[in-house]
């Protein structure tokens, strides 16, 4: 079904990037419904309507299903039944199954492997017995994750020589988790890719990012990765939006490695069912936003051109940062974005700053494979 400019779309979850994608949903004429449980959020200051219910709640799910042309996500912890529940009134996109997928690193990592796709060694471990086990065959250094509900390095614990692995599994309270050998990286990339509902497929150029204290701090663009690395990058994304029957946008994070014979590898990290902060360059520095490219996909419109509009950088703006905006202003290359979040907490995404810079000719160089 293809909606036409007047329609309304149906978000679930009210941080930054739902209210990014209301931004871009207004600038094509739609309209943008949130439905979250909090009773502020980014998202609510530029929707048309709002829901403020719990995700279990159906009878309130049933009204928003009923308000709404299309319905989807901005964040992957979403419970799956609400999502089945309002599949049964309305498309949802990108579907339950990308959602019910990359909740659980352990269902993410074995689809992955099963397309034939390289990520971190793993082992699921159940108990500190299986910790033990599981650091006998993997070796140290290695990670331990809880397998759901992990984010900006939360439920996370790295296992060096010495440490004392029941103490460590204790301290990740007792859930689930699995077991990652270490890879040694030179760099973290990702791919913000889309699909449409046509089958039409878009990647921007390759982004390198860089944490701090487990949150994304920078985002460079394009990554300083050989020509032959990106175009494997993108053509990774593809095969996993196609098995997915994929509509919207997806990012993939992948660590660069440097293999035996010289070459860069690439070995994937992660998944994300949504649009990324990685991707947030793209609103000041290509022809059409991720956010825009979701919106666009999901009401069954044609994918937009990714190219790029220079070099980028965009910065994180967290926690005490955001008391600097003024300075930010004040320089004429740099463009502002704030959450409108009016509590500043450690290590909180505030807003970001993007520059864009004269293309200089090194790096992966692109603009971006348009929609095919
Ligand atoms: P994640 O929450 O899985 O994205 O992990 C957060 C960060 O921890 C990543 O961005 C990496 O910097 C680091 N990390 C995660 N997994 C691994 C791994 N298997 N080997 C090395 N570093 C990792």
């Amino acid at each position: 079904m293809i909606l036409a400019p007047g329609a309304t779309i149906g978000i679930l979850g009210a941080g930054q990037l739902g209210r990014m994608l209301a931004m871009a949903a207004a600038r094509l004429g739609l309209r943008s419904h949130v439905f979250a449980p909090e009773t502020e959020a980014p998202a609510f200051d530029v929707a048309s309507a709002k829901t403020i219910a719990a995700y279990e709640d159906e009878t309130a799910l049933a009204a928003f299903a009923e308000a709404v042309d299309v319905i989807t996500y901005e964040f992957e912890n979403v419970p799956t039944p609400c999502v089945d529940f309002l599949s049964t009134f309305q498309p949802v996109r990108p579907g339950a199954r990308a959602l019910s997928l990359t909740q659980d690193r352990l269902t993410e990592k074995s689809f992955l492997n099963d397309l034939g796709l390289r990520t971190a060694p793993f082992m699921a471990v159940e108990d500190a017995g299986g910790l033990v086990r599981a650091v006998g065959s993997l070796g140290r250094p290695s990670i331990l994750k809880t397998r759901r509900f992990g984010y900006d390095g939360k439920g996370q614990a790295l296992i060096r020589e010495g440490s004392n692995l029941s103490a460590l599994h204790r301290g990740l309270g007792g859930a689930p988790t699995i077991l990652e050998g270490f890879i040694n990286f030179e760099r973290e990339v990702s791919v913000i890719a889309a699909r449409g509902l046509d089958g039409a497929f878009a990647a921007f150029d390759i982004c390198e990012n860089e944490h701090e204290r487990h949150i994304l701090a920078q985002t460079r663009v394009p990554a300083a990765i050989a020509p032959a690395t990106a175009a494997a990058a993108v053509s990774i994304a593809r095969q996993i939006l196609e098995a997915l029957d994929y509509v919207g946008v997806l990012a993939v994070e992948m660590f660069v490695t440097r293999e035996a014979d010289g070459l860069e590898g690439l070995v994937i990290n992660e998944l994300a069912p949504r649009v990324h902060n990685s991707g947030h360059w793209t609103i000041d520095g290509a022809q059409t936003s991720q956010f825009e490219q979701h919106i666009r996909a999901i009401v069954g419109w044609p994918l937009g051109a990714t190219t790029r509009r220079g070099r980028i950088e965009m910065h994180n703006i967290i926690g005490e940062e955001a008391a600097g905006w003024r300075e930010v202003l004040s320089q004429p290359d740099l463009s502002l974005h704030l959450y409108g979040k009016m509590e500043v907490r450690p290590g909180r995404k505030m807003g970001h700053v993007t520059r864009i810079l004269p293309e200089s000719g090194s790096g992966s160089g692109g603009g971006g494979s348009g929609p095919v």
